[in-house]
């Protein structure tokens, strides 16, 4: 790519600018060997070039990209993309605001990836290229960037963030500053939407510390934030199966929002920190996110997702949940889709559930926007994609829509309340397990 080609590149649209935008049990996973456990180091540029290099250029990627879908502008296509890092890395073009804009734009939702015939490894391409920008940046704004990060994959920091929401949704707060109209202004309105869902999510998980536990729960920093009940479902219903769950006392965090955001020895050492705690033992988690980071450690390549997990055992014939006459959208998170293999098992454990009508939502193959902390960091993109499930949702109806992963669950949940409709959004095994206790509840009061 010529020099005057990358700069036309990040030059054609002013419309961009404004933008900124299994196996049973033995699932056991290998004990850890520290010294063999360590990530690979940092790439390089050659190596991350050496990357870039596999794209051909064909653009088959870019009908898959949602981004590019909503700017037609090929700085926000996967192609571009590549080739901006391209640039920028052989010296032709500057890490201007505007190139970090197309960057940053990336959800690193990987759809790309899926469709590349010549297998570019564009995750791996674009978390090295994020992490050598913020090597680049000023000590300062590094550590300011960091800290923030830090506290956002921080269990007590998600904690006492949930408590604040309860109380500011509880004592009336948010219904005030709606009222004030002041969400018009954008950080506000991206914090109190945050706030406003997870004062629905949160609930406190409790440790559970067993030595002779069947399995581990992963809880990690959000879990009891923003799955609280899900964790909570899991384990109710792995006791029901006569499954022994350990919940350790250290919520750790699997380290993906640090890997993405350019941080990749944060993220390593916070992946290391999970493959001591887990490490050896069949290690289960309700956040399809969090699976997919954890499972690129050595000593953690056989963790499961809790749906995969659950619909692999053996149910008693008597355990049954009650019948439940209602819709469901299933909203599939890019990690299950992309990383996990897909959400069949999903399906699988809904169809567990007399009389539930259960379908895909449309368009899962694209993103919904909350992509870790992209809902924060690119509000206007998360929006616009998020409109796009919305869309659907009014159309479709359901009563609840259910999906395995916490952003996006997060980030439906404060689109389904902001646009008044009543729509419960759940993790499966809450649904499930609820109807379980109702039935159990039902046939006690018989
Ligand atoms: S499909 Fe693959 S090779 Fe083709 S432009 Fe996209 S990333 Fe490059
Ligand atoms: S990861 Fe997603 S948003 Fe980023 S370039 Fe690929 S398809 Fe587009």
């Amino acid at each position: 790519m010529t020099p005057s080609r990358a700069r036309a590149l990040i030059g054609r649209s002013s419309r961009t600018s404004s933008i900124t935008l299994h196996c049973q049990e033995s699932a056991l996973n290998t004990p850890v060997n520290l010294s063999a456990a360590r990530s690979a180091p940092r790439l390089s540029n050659q190596d991350l070039l050496g990357l870039a290099d596999q794209c051909v250029k064909c653009g088959l990627c870019l009908p898959h990209c949602p981004t590019y879908a909503k700017t037609r502008h090929e700085a926000d296509s996967p192609r571009g993309r590549i080739a901006l890092v391209q640039g920028w890395l052989t010296d032709r073009l500057e890490m201007t605001p505007r190139l970090a804009a197309h960057l940053d734009g990336c959800l690193l939702c990987r759809a790309c990836e899926s469709a590349c015939p010549s297998l570019v490894a564009y995750g791996r391409l674009l978390d090295g290229a994020r992490a050598q920008r913020v090597a680049a940046t000023p000590v300062r704004r590094r550590f300011r960037i960091g800290r923030r990060l830090g506290a956002l994959s921080n269990a007590r920091v998600m904690d006492t963030l949930s408590r604040l929401a309860s109380v500011y949704v509880g004592t009336g707060l948010a219904r005030l500053v709606e009222a004030a109209r002041l969400i018009r202004f954008r950080s506000i309105a991206t914090h109190h939407r945050l706030l406003g869902a997870l004062a629905v999510t949160a609930r406190p998980v409790a440790a559970h510390q067993i030595d002779d536990a069947d399995l581990d729960l992963f809880v990690g920093c959000s879990g009891a934030s923003a799955q609280g009940g899900a964790i909570a479902a899991t384990r109710t219903l792995c006791e029901r199966l006569g499954l022994r769950v350990r919940i350790a006392s250290d919520a750790v965090c699997c380290g993906a929002m640090q890997r993405h955001n350019g941080f990749p020895e944060a993220a390593d050492r916070a992946r290391e920190q999970c493959a001591h705690v887990h490490g050896g033992r069949p290690l289960v988690g309700v956040s399809s996110a969090c699976i997919a980071e954890l499972r690129e450690h050595p000593a953690l390549t056989r963790a499961q997702e809790v749906c995969d997990y659950l619909d692999r055992r053996n149910w008693p014939e008597t355990l049954v949940p009650a019948p439940l006459r209602r819709r469901v959208l299933v909203h599939e998170p890019c990690s299950h889709r992309r990383l996990l293999g897909g959400n069949a098992a999903v399906h699988r454990l809904l169809a567990r559930i007399p009389d539930l009508e259960v379908a895909p939502m449309p368009e899962n193959d694209r993103c919904c926007g909350a992509a870790g902390t992209y809902l924060l960091d690119q509000p206007e993109m998360a929006a616009a994609l998020l409109e796009d499930k919305l869309h659907h949702i009014r159309d479709l109806k359901p009563d609840i829509i259910v999906t395995t992963n916490p952003g996006c669950a997060l980030h439906l949940l404060a689109g389904v309340r902001e646009s008044g409709l009543d729509i419960e959004v759940r993790h499966p095994v809450e649904l499930i397990v609820r109807q379980l206790l109702h039935l159990i509840c039902e046939s006690s009061n018989r």
